[in-house]
């Protein structure tokens, strides 16, 4: 590991001054320090964000629920407000790797990272989540860009995550036996005059399926899933499943979170 200044921020308008052309917020560190251990990342400086109160915790209001940056999956998972809300939420939250990457990954940290196969972008999407920076609100569909890759500016910091409550959905994951991220990962929202279908895992980064999403919207049932034929265009092909096997477990798992709602 190369050497590099350590920081620790006391609020976040110190981290984002803090924040330099090659710095690396610290949160849970479960990418930023393996990354950097095993050379494929190196900052200048890392600012440890795990210390500003102001950016952890769960607050519902009204129809929604907002969870700061750094607070920790297993909070989510464990939390009675997130839990009544938005219960898949919870559900997704319990499903992230295991319990030590649990207990200090961060719901900032997953969406910040986007890696193609993370849980929490695809309740972003589904949920119509709005990013609350520190200097403007990004909605999801927009946060979103590419493998790895966000509408986050150098150094701005994310605050909170806020979802809108539903009025059913489910999250359906077929995990990897290692590491529990998704091959796929399905989550449907139904709200009351549309149903969004999000879906992790399958490509180089989450999406709203549009053909899924339209026709639940239209009839919210297993047979509307059978009607679709789910491409496997733009697939992602490995050694864990082939384009086509992706493209089957999207329907499938979309299935299955219809009948979990
Ligand atoms: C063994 C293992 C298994 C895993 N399994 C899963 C899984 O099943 N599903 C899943 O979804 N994820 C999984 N993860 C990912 C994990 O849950 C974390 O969410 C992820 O590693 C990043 O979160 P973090 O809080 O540790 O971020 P960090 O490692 O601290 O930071 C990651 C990146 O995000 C940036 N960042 C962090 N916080 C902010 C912020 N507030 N604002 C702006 N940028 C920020 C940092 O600058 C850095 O670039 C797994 C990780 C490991 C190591």
């Amino acid at each position: 590991m190369k050497n590099f200044n350590y920081h620790s921020a006391k609020d976040g308008k110190e981290a984002t001054k803090l924040a330099s052309s090659n710095s690396a917020y610290l949160a849970g560190g479960m990418t930023t320090i393996p990354s950097m251990k095993l050379g494929l990342a190196s900052y200048k400086d890392i600012i440890d964000i795990k210390g500003i109160k102001k950016l952890s915790g769960i607050k519902v209001s009204g129809k929604s629920i907002t969870i700061g940056a750094t607070t920790k999956h297993s909070d989510v998972a464990n939390s009675k407000d997130v839990k009544k809300a938005i219960p898949s939420l919870a559900q997704l939250a319990e499903g992230i790797g295991d319990p030590a990457v649990r207990n200090r990954g961060t719901i900032g940290g997953s969406i910040a990272n986007n890696d193609p196969a993370a849980d929490y972008p695809s309740a972003c999407i589904a949920l119509d989540a709005v990013i609350h920076t520190s200097s403007r609100k990004i909605d999801a569909e927009k946060f979103f860009t590419g493998m790895f890759e966000t509408a986050l500016k150098k150094g701005e910091l994310i605050e909170a995550v806020e979802f809108k409550i539903p009025e059913k959905s489910s999250y359906q994951k077929h995990p990897n036996p290692a590491s529990r991220y998704a091959i796929v990962g399905v989550y449907v929202a139904k709200n009351k005059n549309e149903v969004n279908v999000a879906v992790t895992g399958a490509k180089s980064c989450v999406y709203n399926d549009e053909k899924l999403s339209k026709a639940l919207s239209k009839d919210f049932s297993t047979s509307a899933v059978n009607a679709i034929n789910v491409s496997s265009s733009g697939m992602n092909s490995d050694i864990h499943a082939s384009a086509e096997y992706r493209a089957s477990l999207v329907a499938t798992y979309a299935k299955k979170a219809v009948d979990a709602c």
